[in-house]
């Protein structure tokens, strides 16, 4: 098997803000003596509605590893600006821009959320650069099967001249080499690793998380779910009967709420806690 972490030209890392994609920046500045090669790029698309530990995270990446990490933010008319730890946005800005320019809410069929604050707008970055083609590293393990089978599947993932690798995947990495990993180091992601999951990773409430994982997130801090209820409540589009809800097949977001001020963590245990999360590109 060629080396996954050879680099033959233009190449971006899709930095999460994980602790999988943090591993995978480290173990290639590893294998480049502690320098990424020239025109390879780590880029960081931010949604504003990441927790600020993850912001500091990525700061602590850039800083303590010595490696530039591009923070990016979509803006309305599909365009994009360069942030960072200071300037980044914090109240869901730039995923209020999308909704509001779309008019109705992204859902576990149509993710747009995904496409438009993370993968195009890493892709617009590489574009700036003068690069139509390059590959993509994401930060996928050799244990996160649906994901994977998804990227082999349609390595483009629908954007031209882009091809998706996941060189921790090919390496055979598990969640159990990550978790190793950070127990070792002198410093880690402020937020809670529970069994190699982070459930306070990406946005904070992303419909993709179970709604157990989501209760629970509710009930630890309420004021979560208000950006949330409040993308809810305010989607005007006539197409849209019920007034626009990220998911059909649950209670809403202010109704979570409700429920978790109600009965903590009853809901969850009586929702669905076996259920998993759905695999989406914005990874860990
Ligand atoms: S973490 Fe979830 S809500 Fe946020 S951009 Fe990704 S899919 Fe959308």
């Amino acid at each position: 098997m060629a080396d996954p972490f050879k680099i033959t030209g233009p190449t971006c890392i899709s930095f999460s803000g994980g602790r999988t994609s943090a591993y995978m920046l480290r173990r290639l500045l590893m294998a480049y003596g502690g320098e990424l090669p020239a025109d390879c790029h780590v880029v960081f698309a931010n949604t504003g509605k990441e927790d600020e530990a993850t912001l500091r995270f990525v700061r602590d990446c850039e800083e303590l590893w010595r490696v530039p990490i591009v923070w990016v933010e979509y803006r309305p008319g599909r365009a994009w600006v360069r942030v960072d730890f200071t300037t980044a946005s914090r109240k869901g800005e730039p995923f209020e821009a999308l909704i509001r320019e779309r008019n109705y809410l992204p859902n576990p069929v149509a993710r747009f959320c995904t496409v438009e604050l993370k993968i195009l707008r890493i892709a617009d970055y590489m574009h700036s650069l003068g690069h139509d083609e390059f590959d993509v590293l994401v930060g996928l393990r050799a244990d996160e099967f649906r994901r994977l089978a998804r990227l082999r599947a349609d390595p483009s993932g629908g954007t031209r001249g882009i091809e998706r690798r996941a060189p921790l995947a090919d390496l055979g990495v598990t969640r159990r080499d990550v978790a190793e990993f950070w127990r070792h180091n002198d410093w880690d992601l402020a937020l809670p690793n529970m069994d190699g999951t982070t459930m306070h990773g990406n946005c904070d409430l992303c419909f993709l998380k179970p709604a157990a994982q989501v209760a629970s997130l509710i009930a630890e801090r309420p004021e979560r779910a208000v950006w949330w209820a409040r993308m809810e409540h305010s989607i005007t589009n006539p197409k849209i009967t019920n007034g626009g809800t990220f998911r059909s097949d649950r209670p809403t977001y202010a109704q979570m709420l409700a429920f978790t001020q109600a009965q903590a963590d009853a809901f969850g245990h009586a929702a669905d806690g076996a259920e998993d999360g759905i695999a989406c590109f914005c990874g860990d």
